[in-house]
């Protein structure tokens, strides 16, 4: 069996803490992999690679660290393929949408091999009598990234790229479930010509997590996962002076007004709700139909679901994939069967599905649930598979006014031909992310990427130029150089003359 270790220092490094965990490949439910967790002592000694790494990383020239980036941004286009395989085999999504990952994490790359703009700071001259004034911005030291297993690759490439861009090292802790990628990845930014130890990976669970959360010598946690857990990465990593932006789960709402295009609406209801097996956390997972459209709306999405075929991630004719894990698969399940009890409308029940020649994989049929109530389970947790949930509203306030009572606002949608609604949608809903006709607003690498309420915590959004602000720190320097002129005592708080 394969075993992933851990990347410290520019090279594998064996795992020594004794303790393993399992990595399945979704479609076969067979155990393929086994994963070094680290213990406390083997972060400190990726935080160390790296805090050595930032000695001449940190005041390396713009030149330097951009030479590097383009040329891992040419590695990573070549290996795009492999990549996508291993997402694939150890997440199950399909290679098409794998290769999606792959290209959305390469954007981030891009925006990192453009660097020089975005470090070029402000300066003012002449501010006061020959005072100049210039803000710069320098780099924080050891930053971590902790990352989830749903987008194994992307996750990872929105945040290391740009922090090691600006001269920070950097220490990943990938998700345990598909730690694979990210080991390519880190082997990748080595051959482009990454001094060793700017970035690490450390493999593992909590132990680890907790470890980065308190290590004095790590300067800043981005972090990507269930709102649970960004909830504690933000509290435990603020409380130990750490700066954070911990990016949470979802419940994502699209709007659909009377007067949409109903088929453009339902194709993407059901390519934002059942791509990668809604394991995405910008997945549709809420629709909410105002008015009289609903029913239209609701067999719109049921003849499109029932065409979807499923199977393994290799197969080129499949278009969604298995669940991550087995005990995953029948939790989605459970909110399925329990939805009727709680007064939804079973349209769709994938629960029974399954693959022939592949029945131990984590497979999970397309489920749709109608007019759910706001109180049931299916619609107030984020269920993270195949599971739409349609809500009725009479009024367009009514939508709104449901989308924002919703504790999570990461993405969300409007779907009209109406110009003013569209627009006062943009206004008045509660939500990071909003797209107009478009069912999955994820921003382009140079516009940031973040939620609110519960699906961030702390200021920053990640990537973009949010992205750029979060990895350093301003300094603004003022400058008078000596004149005959000048001189003399002034105990007055300085001014301008
Ligand atoms: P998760 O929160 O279980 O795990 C994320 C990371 O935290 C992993 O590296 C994991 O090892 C670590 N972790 C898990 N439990 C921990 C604990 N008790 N203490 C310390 N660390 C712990 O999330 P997941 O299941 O891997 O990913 C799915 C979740 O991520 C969904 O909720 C999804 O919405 C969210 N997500 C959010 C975004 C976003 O941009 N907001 C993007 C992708 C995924």
């Amino acid at each position: 069996m394969k075993t992933v270790n851990h990347w410290i220092g520019g090279k594998t490094v064996e795992g020594a803490s004794g303790t393993y965990g399992q990595v399945t490949d979704p479609a076969t439910g067979a155990v393929t992999t086994r994963v070094a967790f680290a213990s406390a002592e083997e972060v400190d000694a990726a935080v160390a690679a790296a805090k050595s790494a930032y000695e001449t990383w940190g005041g390396s020239s713009l030149a330097a660290r951009t030479s590097v980036l383009f040329a891992y941004r040419a590695l990573l286009d070549a290996h795009r393929e492999e990549i996508a395989r291993l997402i694939t085999a150890e997440h199950g999504k399909v290679h098409s949408d794998a290769l999606g990952e792959v290209a959305r994490g390469l954007e981030i790359v891009e925006l990192a091999c453009g660097i020089t703009t975005q470090l070029k700071g402000e300066l003012s001259t002449q501010v006061s009598s020959r005072v100049d004034v210039a803000s710069i911005r320098q780099p924080l030291g050891v930053v971590a990234g902790i990352t989830p297993f749903n987008f194994p690759a992307m996750v990872p490439m929105w945040m290391f790229p740009l922090a090691i861009a600006c001269g920070n090292t950097f220490v990943l802790k990938p998700s345990e479930k598909d730690p694979s990628a990210a080991i390519l990845l880190a082997e990748l930014a080595a051959e482009a010509g990454l001094p060793d130890g700017v970035l690490n990976v450390v493999n593992g669970g909590r132990t680890a997590v907790d470890r980065l959360l308190v290590h004095p010598d790590v300067a800043a946690v981005s972090f990507v996962g269930s709102t649970p857990i960004a909830r504690h990465i933000h509290t435990t990593a603020t409380a130990h002076g750490k700066r954070v932006q911990a990016l949470g789960g979802a419940k994502n709402h699209m709007l659909v007004l009377p007067d949409a295009d109903l088929d453009a609406a339902a194709d993407a209801a059901v390519s934002a709700a059942y791509g990668s097996a809604g394991e995405r956390c910008m997945a549709i997972s809420a629709v909410v139909a105002v008015g009289a459209a609903g029913d239209e709306l609701v067999a719109k999405i049921r003849e499109r679901a029932e065409k979807i075929k499923i199977g393994p991630g290799d197969d080129p004719a499949s278009e969604m994939g298995p669940l991550i894990t087995k005990a995953h698969r029948d939790k989605v399940a459970s909110y399925v069967h329990g939805a009727a009890a709680q007064g939804a409308e079973v349209v769709l029940d994938g629960t029974g599905f399954t693959v022939e020649g592949y029945e131990n994989g984590h497979w999970i049929g397309l489920s749709l649930l109608d007019k759910v109530p706001t109180d049931a389970d299916a619609y107030r947790d984020e269920i993270f598979g195949p599971v739409l949930c349609v809500l009725r509203a009479d009024t367009y306030e009514e939508g709104v006014a449901l989308i924002n009572a919703s504790p999570w606002g990461n993405g969300t949608a409007v779907f009209t031909r109406d110009g003013g609604a569209a627009r006062r949608f943009q206004l008045e809903v509660e939500a990071g992310m909003v797209g107009v006709n478009v069912p999955i607003p994820v921003p382009v690498g140079y516009h940031s990427f973040g939620g609110w309420k519960d699906s961030l915590f702390g200021a920053h959004h990640i990537y973009g130029n949010d992205g750029v602000h979060f990895y350093t720190r301003g300094k603004v320097v003022t400058t008078r150089w000596p004149d005959p002129e000048d001189g003399g005592v002034d105990l007055g708080f300085p001014s301008h003359r």
